[in-house]
């Protein structure tokens, strides 16, 4: 696979292009970054980890009615995409105060937010992805359709109802997650990127206990143990 032309290399995937002009060949890597790529890291297994756990989150949503880029899983880190531009924002979707959130506002660290909190940010590694308002989306270009941002809004809030209930079953709190959607050739909006423990932040629902990429960013060990729970845990029942 390796030799096919890659087409972009992200921070957790690589794409490449494929025989058809409307798909992309996803490999989900090792590799670990934090705080803008100034952590690195790498754990074995990871990448194939994801994709597993992006595959399972991918076909729920399908059921549910969510449209998505995912098509099939091909391999153990590689899944078979629809081509989309990324648009450039990073949803951001808290149910619990925690993270970046707590930093900007002072909220206390885990407190249950009133209702689920949807953000925007400004997919911009040279800035540092900026929260930005709808305003800033119209001023940067992003969109001059409003009502995309809406779409984008209603979104992040339906894949929330329906993966807080699901995760809640298997007795982890979803506390909060970054969605990026993308358009496809025909200008349909789908949910693409990825949803893992590299996007979400999973809190066991008994202990609180940390099941996602915190436990890399705040140098908690067992990064690969808690990833792989939360993949055991979506596949139970
Ligand atoms: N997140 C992400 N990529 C980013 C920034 C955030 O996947 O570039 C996810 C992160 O894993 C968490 C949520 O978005 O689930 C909110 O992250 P936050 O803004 O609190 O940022 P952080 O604490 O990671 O700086």
């Amino acid at each position: 696979m390796d030799t096919q032309q890659m087409l972009y290399e992200g921070k957790g995937k690589k794409l490449f292009i494929t025989q058809n002009t409307d798909e992309v060949l996803v490999e989900f890597k090792d590799d670990l970054t934090a705080f803008n790529a100034e952590k690195k890291g790498s754990e074995q297994g990871k990448g194939a980890l994801n994709c597993e756990i992006s595959t399972a989150i991918f076909e729920l949503l399908a059921k549910e009615g969510i449209n998505t880029h995912f098509i099939k899983k091909l391999d153990s880190n590689h899944m078979l995409c629809k081509k989309v531009d990324i648009i450039p924002i990073e949803v951001v979707v808290r149910n619990v105060a925690t993270g970046s959130l707590t930093k900007r506002l002072g909220i206390e660290d885990g407190r249950v937010l009133p209702f689920a909190l949807v953000e925007f940010y400004y997919k911009d590694d040279a800035l540092g992805d900026p929260i930005i308002n709808d305003e800033h989306c119209k001023i940067l270009n992003i969109t001059q359709d409003m009502s995309e941002l809406d779409f984008l809004r209603a979104q992040a809030r339906r894949i929330n109802d329906v993966l807080s209930a699901f995760f809640i079953e298997r007795k982890l709190r979803l506390i909060d997650f970054k969605l990026e959607f993308g358009k496809d050739s025909a200008g349909n909006i789908l949910l693409a990127d990825e949803i893992s423990p590299d996007s979400c932040r999973f809190w066991d629902k008994d202990t609180n206990d940390k099941l996602d990429k915190d436990r890399f960013r705040q140098n908690l060990g067992n990064v690969k143990v808690a990833y792989e729970e939360v993949l055991k845990r979506i596949l139970q029942k």
